[in-house]
């Protein structure tokens, strides 16, 4: 939920709008206000006004924070009280509607701003950066510098957009696309329409879908090996997947486990060979082939991980902790029946975004299988809002 503090733009023109990230309790909502965090503030385009036009803001120590007259930075930390009047059924237009916040989104909202487009970007989670906030390793294959980890991209890619114009709508998640009146509708009942949608929701992880997966997560399942490998210190450990990142949570955590079992559903793993050559040479990691797991379990904490091994012998193994990496899927389901997908559920697009829809487009994961990078992620984005522009152009 975003709300507005107006500062005066209602007058017509282009004014000055501060955003503030607020968590929604019932009608009333408190906020701490954090100006040190360029996401979370923003200047947006008179079109966003008709969105939030009654949100009222109060500030607890009666002080508005107001541009024009005072350093916002001044009300860092401070707490507001907001009311939130009827939010109603207000509907805003904006030239492009970007869904999904990760690196692709990011791009896309700064290529708009560019290209002196009106966009929103809606992220259904509580911050942009999408998978940014999975990566816990150094990030070194991204042309412009060394990163320590995906927070340290995110940070450089929020200072590159802190100057730019765009509205950003979080905690909100797309629900329906309707095709004809080009209008995304959000979980809050919102619709927001637009001369374009560009989809940049990326991918999730795959779950092994058995007993004890959901119950257990954080009892005993970790979310990420290279984060959490000092939780799995002196304990036994299995990793479940095949590919580059089941490897790699494998090897992270053998230098902290005091055993790991890699256990894979195939007869040979599809990960890259240096990590497969890695595996070899580690006397802590006992690989199980050819078993599919059917239950993680325990009391109170993860114990045991049940496999069916070939043959469908059954073998109940002991563990700590677990690592469930099995590879990703498409957020893609909105486009279903709307948009032509592949068989694996990514969005089939042209060299410039283009989806089967006109006026759709999906940049990023959701749409580029083979190459899930922040690369292709930022680069789709700039390759899309060009079309779009270019379009638009045309057509007025
Ligand atoms: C562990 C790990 C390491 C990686 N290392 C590298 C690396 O070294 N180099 C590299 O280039 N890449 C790396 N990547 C890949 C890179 O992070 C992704 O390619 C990139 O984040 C894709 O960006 P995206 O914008 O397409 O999607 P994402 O980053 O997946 O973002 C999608 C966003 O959409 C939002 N969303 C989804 N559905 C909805 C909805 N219905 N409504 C609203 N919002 C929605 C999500 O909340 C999310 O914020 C790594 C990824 C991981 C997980």
């Amino acid at each position: 939920m975003l709300a507005y503090r107006d500062t005066g733009a209602h007058s017509g023109g282009e004014g000055l709008v501060q955003f503030a990230h607020v968590g929604k309790v019932g009608n009333a909502m408190t906020v701490p206000l954090s100006v040190s965090d360029g996401v979370f503030f923003k200047h947006c385009n008179i079109n966003s006004l008709t969105l939030f036009a009654d949100i009222a803001v109060e500030a607890s120590a009666g002080q508005i924070c107001d541009k024009k007259r005072q350093d916002p930075t001044a009300l860092s930390n401070k707490k507001c009280t907001l009311a939130m009047m009827s939010m109603g059924e207000k509907s805003g237009q904006f030239d492009v509607v970007i869904v999904g916040g990760g690196p692709g989104g990011m791009a896309a909202a700064l290529w708009c701003d560019e290209l002196g487009l009106t966009s929103c970007l809606i992220d259904g989670a509580s911050n942009f950066g999408g998978q940014l906030h999975w990566i816990h390793n150094p990030i070194t294959n991204y042309l412009g510098g060394k990163f320590d980890n995906g927070t340290a991209v995110l940070r450089a890619f929020s200072a590159s957009l802190s100057d730019r114009r765009f509205t950003q709508m979080l905690d909100l998640r797309m629900t329906a696309i309707d095709r004809t009146s080009m209008t995304v509708s959000l979980d809050d009942g919102r619709d927001i329409s637009a001369k374009a949608i560009v989809i940049a929701t990326g991918i999730r992880r795959r779950m092994l879908g058995v007993p004890g997966e959901t119950e257990f997560n954080a009892r005993g399942i970790l979310g990420s090996g290279s984060r959490d490998k000092s939780e799995a210190s002196g304990k036994t450990v299995a990793v479940i997947g095949g590919g580059d990142a089941a490897l790699e949570n494998a090897l992270i955590l053998a230098e902290y486990a005091e055993k790991v079992y890699l256990i894979h559903r195939r007869e040979r793993f599809s990960a890259r060979k240096e990590f497969i050559k890695a595996l070899k040479d580690n006397d802590r990691i006992e690989t199980i082939f050819e078993a599919r797991v059917k239950e993680l379990g325990g009391s109170s904490e993860l114990e045991f991980v049940d496999v069916e091994l070939a043959g469908g012998v059954s073998r109940r193994i002991a563990i700590d902790n677990a690592v469930v990496r099995i590879g990703v899927q498409p957020n893609s389901e909105i486009l279903n029946d709307i948009a032509d997908l592949d068989d694996a559920g990514y969005v089939i697009v042209d060299r410039e975004g283009r989806t089967s829809v006109a006026n759709i487009y999906a940049i990023g994961d959701v749409a580029h299988p083979t190459s899930p990078t922040i690369a292709t992620a930022t680069g789709s984005a700039a390759a899309a809002i060009k079309s779009i522009a270019a379009q638009m152009r045309k057509t007025e």
